[in-house]
């Protein structure tokens, strides 16, 4: 039992208090509390907005706000910088069981989580979107794709403006098999969408796929 309390701290990540049973990182009323952006009911939304440059797609969704101060961006934090990956399998477990009973999956055949670069999840020992895209696919039964790969190492745009993550990110991706997305609905996921840099290069490597359709999900955007 205690080592299990190790491996999941039996305390609310956002308020401190003791969880109760079944409940796993936040409370119940936490959770609850976290805002969401119900961007899946606007016909053209903020985030479909920052994604209407790239190449075409179906859907895009973010499901929670993200600002700095926000409880979003700290469990986001956590599960990033403080070795929580199991946290951001359970939130994509959140998203997926919100978002399935709307009926915004309909047509999706495969989730692609952003692909990192191999030494930086070598370092972290995990990739975030995958995790997070491990809940979404135990939620809504959708498989896992593994047809995107990064062309060179990372480097890092969290103090870059628009433009230069823009430039940054250009040809960092590839399609890897992409014959295997042929005429398939695709979504791709990703932790945080802040200027959609990277899910529209995620986009541009896949979309020559014959037949593919995009869709995109994020946890949280700003
Ligand atoms: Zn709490």
């Amino acid at each position: 039992m205690v080592i299990l309390d190790m491996l999941f701290p039996r305390k609310c990540h956002l308020c401190g208090e003791e969880l109760a049973e079944g409940e796993r990182f936040v409370c119940g009323l936490c959770r609850y509390r976290i805002p969401r952006t119900m961007y899946h009911t606007m016909p053209l939304n903020p985030v479909e907005e920052k994604l209407a440059g790239g190449p075409p797609f179906v859907r895009a969704t973010s499901h929670f706000f993200y600002s700095h101060d926000s409880s979003a961006a700290s469990l986001i934090y956590d599960f990033k910088y403080n070795c929580f990956p199991s946290m951001a399998r359970e939130m994509g477990y959140w998203v997926g069981t919100e978002l399935l009973p709307t009926g915004f999956f309909a047509g999706v055949d495969v989730l692609q989580p952003i692909a990192m670069d191999p030494i930086r999840q070598a370092r972290r020992g995990y990739n975030q979107a995958e995790m997070f895209a491990r809940g979404v696919s135990a939620a809504t039964g959708i498989p896992i794709g593994d047809n995107l790969r990064t062309t060179r190492r990372h480097t890092t745009q969290t103090r870059k403006g628009s433009i230069e993550r823009e430039k940054n990110m250009k040809g960092y991706f590839k399609a890897y098999h992409g014959e295997e997305l042929t005429d398939k609905g695709v979504m791709i996921i990703d932790d945080v969408c802040t200027t959609g840099a990277t899910l529209r290069n995620a986009a541009e490597a896949l979309k020559d796929v014959p037949g593919i359709q995009i869709f995109y999900l994020t946890m949280a955007a700003v």
